[in-house]
């Protein structure tokens, strides 16, 4: 069975420790044959989750891909798990250093173990490897079990409109995602979202064939707007989502009009999308209509207007990723909802 994931940061991968439990782990980067060709692990199942690079930023000379390092670190133990992001074991020695010397942005989070990852990636991209070619390398040492791809291997970064300190009223200017998430945590008022580069962007190599050819595409928790909305605004990706014969079905972020951790009422209110379930399905559209949704999990006691969310086929389960087992069988129920049977509805034991 194939299966696709879109997945942002801690949502993400928090879904993809679920799918992994639900389907057992697809071996990436795939072990190579004496002659240096991948070998095919016959008889497994095939994750592949294309992943947000919208929040990736330059800081102290070094490329920086927060979705992807949680996504990876998740799933290859090696997340702070308090946190959700950044490594376990956490030293902060580079960036009290980095203070210390005056140097800018002193607001971003950067462990010593976490600048490992980002020298060695910002070694291999200035060496001319691709971002896909870069992630496969870090994953050898982190074995995710699952494959990941960038959404895209181009720069297509979310910048954030604000009102321009000290301008008149419609007087804007963009920061990066990064500095009004984390420096101002969200409580600058945004007026919209760019992403820069979308316009000559593509797909990174593998995405939309692994759109194509998937058995299932699931949209994780992930925000909708700074996560999923980053990855759809990569040329190409949302038109595949609409043309695969594979269904798509996503799961809500949103439990009792509030997001589970994080600021992710701030996004939609700038997009000017309510934060519940059912306004997030409205925001993602049917596929039989212009959208990308053909069902939509919510979580239990939750409730969508079905006028609203005409042509998706809407659930509910529980929809808390409180572990692998919990989450593996949300991700069975979010299958069964489009009558995808997984092994978990075959009666396989999680
Ligand atoms: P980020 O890139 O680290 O912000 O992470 P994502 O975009 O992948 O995911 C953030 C979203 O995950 C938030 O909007 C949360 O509401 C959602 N989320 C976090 N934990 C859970 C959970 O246990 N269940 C559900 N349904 N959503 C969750
Ligand atoms: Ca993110």
């Amino acid at each position: 069975m194939k299966v696709t994931v879109l997945a942002g940061g801690v949502g993400g991968a928090r879904f993809l420790l679920g799918v992994r439990a639900l389907l057992g782990p697809t071996p990436f980067p795939p072990p190579l044959s004496e002659s240096g060709d991948p070998v095919d692990a016959p008889g497994n199942h095939d994750i592949t989750a294309i992943v947000n690079v919208g929040d990736d930023v330059r800081m102290h000379g070094m490329r920086i891909c927060p979705d992807l390092d949680t996504c990876m670190y998740t799933l290859g133990g090696g997340i702070d798990s308090g946190r959700g992001w950044g490594r376990s074991d956490e030293t902060w020695n580079a960036k009290e250093e980095l203070a210390a010397y005056g140097a800018d942005p002193d607001w971003f989070g950067l462990g010593d173990r976490d600048l490992a990852t980002h020298l060695i990636r910002t070694q291999m991209l200035d060496a001319g490897y691709r971002l896909s070619d870069v992630t496969a390398a870090l994953c050898r040492r982190w074995q995710p079990g699952v494959r990941l791809l960038p959404a895209t291997d181009n720069r297509c970064e979310t910048h954030v409109k604000i009102a321009k300190p000290g301008g008149s009223q419609d007087e804007y200017v963009a920061i990066h995602f990064e500095e009004w998430w984390v420096r101002h945590r969200a409580q600058i008022p945004a007026h919209g979202f760019v992403q820069i580069g979308a316009d000559r962007a593509t797909a990174a190599p593998g995405v939309l064939e692994a759109i194509a050819e998937a058995d299932i595409v699931l949209l994780a928790p992930s925000n909708p707007v700074v996560s999923v909305g980053a990855i759809l605004a990569v040329p190409g990706i949302r038109g595949a989502l609409r043309t695969t014969a594979a269904p798509v079905v996503g799961v809500s972020p949103v439990i009792d009009n509030k997001p589970l951790r994080g600021m992710a009422d701030e996004c939609l209110t700038a997009i000017g999308v309510a934060t519940s379930a059912e306004a997030i399905a409205a925001h993602y559209g049917p596929r039989s209509g212009n959208g990308i949704l053909d069902g939509w999990l919510i979580a239990d006691g939750d409730a969508v207007d079905t006028a609203v969310v005409d042509g998706i086929t809407v659930g509910t389960a529980p929809l808390l990723m409180t572990d692998p087992a919990t989450t593996a069988r949300m991700v069975a129920d979010a299958c069964a909802l489009v009558g995808v049977n997984t092994p978990a509805a075959d009666g396989h034991d999680l």
